[in-house]
């Protein structure tokens, strides 16, 4: 398997010995999580955005990345639009924000980016189909997207999802090809049953059991620097697994280790009143979240009560001087169709949060009043049009 010339393996976070790209099941030496490494002195700004980084979608920028482009197994993720969310601007009284609109992925989820990465580290084993199957579980967006890119490799893949999951979610799993295991309750419930339901040995492609995933969320960081030509001032992130804070926060980092800028953006990671364990966990100083005990939001994505990356988005949010907020899902539903309504993007419910984050900052007039503000629209309405529409028919719209 080629990989890049900054690419130094994957190290492990407990004990530092670096460890092969296609290391399974953690560090060999101890078993601790092992995460992609890069030599960044070797990697020039010009490298991520001059002429040699031209090209579609996030791969355009695999001077840091594990594998080059020309290995990739990619549908064009990433690239997506950053859209000038005007009457929004104005309502919130900053200096511009724009919609990260990640719904504009193959598979409609900012997920396609972090599966892209992970699905292209299978394809370069010496032998593939000795690691089926590829399973996980998900809240849905995440098992489509797995079932998407298992199947351009023709691997058997299994996704485990609550029985809530949105119906498009679980119908594209099989279209994809993927096999598919509806399981009763909540997520934890599915989470749990992957090892109950599955009789065999097989390759988890669950966030940070694959050390890809969150790498390959990183990306929105470095395009968001190549649209704006700097890095905005805010990011607001809806927030479940943690993966998207991790790989984001780690994206501006790294932009400051190749010297493209001096300084990171606060992210803040946006949670629903009714599940917010990282939030939490940040407000209250913990290094580790708790397990939320009673979850009870409709936005299905960002029920996610025992955050695999949770640890990783809290350290994240605290490198970065971030912030936490927790939004009630009516405030996330109605962000989410109010800019559908008058900024054209449909943001999906766990878009909406990131909308709805921005409001509750401007309520307590967190803004200063010049900032350039990006909110992530993490999936297309399209996957969840019902629930956005209920939210509507329940204000007697
Ligand atoms: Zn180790």
């Amino acid at each position: 398997m080629e990989q890049t010339p900054a690419f130094a393996g994957l190290g492990c976070t407990d004990c530092g010995s670096v460890a092969p790209f296609d290391t399974v099941d953690g560090c060999p030496a101890c078993g601790g999580r092992l995460e992609p490494t890069y030599e960044y002195d070797a990697v020039d700004p010009a490298d991520l955005f001059g002429a040699t980084a031209a090209g579609v979608g996030h791969w355009r920028f695999d001077a840091l990345l594990p594998f080059p482009r020309t290995a990739a197994i990619t549908a064009a993720e990433g690239s997506t639009p950053l859209v000038a969310a005007d009457s929004l601007t104005e309502e919130l009284g900053v200096g511009e924000v724009y919609i990260k609109d990640e719904g504009r992925n193959p598979t409609g989820t900012v997920y396609d980016r972090g599966m892209s990465l992970a699905v292209t580290a299978i394809a370069g084993h010496d032998d593939p189909e000795a690691l089926e199957p590829l399973a996980l579980a998900s809240t849905g967006n995440s098992g489509q997207s797995a079932a998407a890119y298992a199947g351009r490799l023709g691997l058997r893949s299994y996704s485990f999802v609550p029985s809530r999951t949105a119906f498009s979610n679980k119908a594209l799993i099989n279209v994809h090809g993927g096999e598919m295991r509806v399981v009763g309750g909540r997520y934890p419930d599915a989470a749990r049953a992957v090892d109950d339901q599955l009789a065999t040995d097989y390759y988890s492609l669950q966030e940070f059991a694959t050390p890809y995933r969150h790498e390959g969320a990183k990306t929105v960081a470095f395009e968001l620097y190549a649209d704006l030509g700097a890095l905005p001032d805010v990011v607001f992130v809806p927030t479940s697994t943690g993966e998207l804070i991790a790989g984001i926060a780690t994206g501006f980092e790294e932009l400051v280790e190749v010297g493209a800028v001096d300084e990171t953006p606060t992210i803040v990671a946006v949670q629903p009143t009714s599940c917010g364990p990282i939030a939490a966990a940040f407000e209250r100083g913990l290094d580790d979240p708790e397990p939320w005990a009673h979850p009870d939001t409709i936005i299905g994505e960002l029920e996610v009560t025992d955050p695999a990356g949770g640890a990783e988005a809290v350290d994240a949010l605290r490198r970065l001087d971030g912030e936490a907020v927790t939004v009630d899902d009516s405030d996330s539903l109605g962000s989410a169709t109010t800019v559908a309504r008058h900024e054209i993007v449909e943001m999906g419910p766990a878009g909406g949060a990131a909308a709805a984050g921005a409001w509750e900052w401007h309520e307590a007039d967190a803004f200063s009043g010049d900032e350039t503000v990006v909110l992530l629209n993490t999936e297309s309405g399209a996957k969840s049009p019902d629930v956005l529409r209920s939210h509507l028919m329940g204000q007697g719209i």
